[in-house]
């Protein structure tokens, strides 16, 4: 759902006013840029405080972020799940924003740039992590929610790691890698002299040159024993791989989803 940054909150009933702030769609444009790290630094902490929680997830219009798990975004080193609530900041002369979680996700991979009244409120709050935030937020009808003293959207990291190799390169071949497959064992490619390399990594990447996408298929080491070059997404998705995978079992994982 798109509001324009700094319109009225409609989206959920609220008995104060409030601006909204990150409620980006597809086909309204926004402005992008750079935004402050102590900024982002502060927002952040904003994250502990999740209100207006729903049980189904907003995913990113943009990208393949959310389409089908739970937004997550990584700052910091630190990662939080994402996309099912909202944030509040109190600005200058009691204006609240409402704020989607979304917004790390937007900033960080789609240059989204929040609105300098916005940014200077944050910046100028202090530190979320006290009790009179805390009862603040408490007082509002959204507000009210049982985990807001733990911290429920954090995500473990070592949780993380089981599911995925966490380490996979951003870019092969100066390509940006857009999805990659778990380690496993997805054939093997035998050269002209007969020397053979076991396939442990698929990837696609979008090609710098053209307008395709690669399919390139990794050893162990990350390093491209072949490549394939199609139209699409979707027909690298679906192409027959060496080793027999069905192209259906392939657990892909979007860069974006780190
Ligand atoms: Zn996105």
């Amino acid at each position: 759902m798109y509001f324009k940054d700094l319109t009225p909150y409609k989206y959920r009933e609220s008995e104060i006013e409030m601006k909204n702030v990150a409620w980006l769609e597809k086909g309204h444009s926004f402005i992008k840029g750079k935004v402050p790290g102590e900024f982002k630094d502060m927002l952040w902490k904003y994250m502990l405080y999740p209100v207006s929680v729903c049980r189904g997830f907003q995913k990113c219009p943009f990208c393949s972020l959310g389409e089908n798990k739970i937004p997550m975004t990584t700052y910091n080193g630190q990662t939080r799940s994402v996309g099912y609530y909202e944030l509040r900041v109190w600005g200058k002369g009691n204006t609240i924003y409402a704020v989607t979680s979304l917004i790390f996700h937007y900033m960080e991979s789609h240059r989204y740039q929040p609105p300098k009244e916005f940014i200077e409120a944050v910046m100028n709050s202090d530190d979320p992590d006290n009790d009179e935030y805390y009862n603040k937020v408490l007082s509002l009808k959204q507000g009210h929610d049982f985990w807001l003293k733990t911290d429920r959207t954090l995500v473990d990291e070592s949780e993380m790691d089981k599911k995925s190799t966490g380490s996979f390169p951003n870019t092969l071949n100066t390509s940006k890698v857009l999805f990659y497959t778990p380690k496993g064992n997805y054939g093997r490619v035998i050269y002209d002299d007969g020397t053979k390399e076991r396939i442990s990594y698929l990837a696609i990447c979008k090609s710098d040159l053209n307008s395709g996408f690669y399919l390139y298929k990794c050893n162990k080491k990350y390093q491209i024993e072949s490549e394939d070059l199609f139209n699409s997404i979707d027909e690298c998705m679906k192409a027959k791989t060496v080793g027999g995978t069905d192209p259906e079992e392939i657990a892909w994982i979007s860069k974006n989803d780190e």
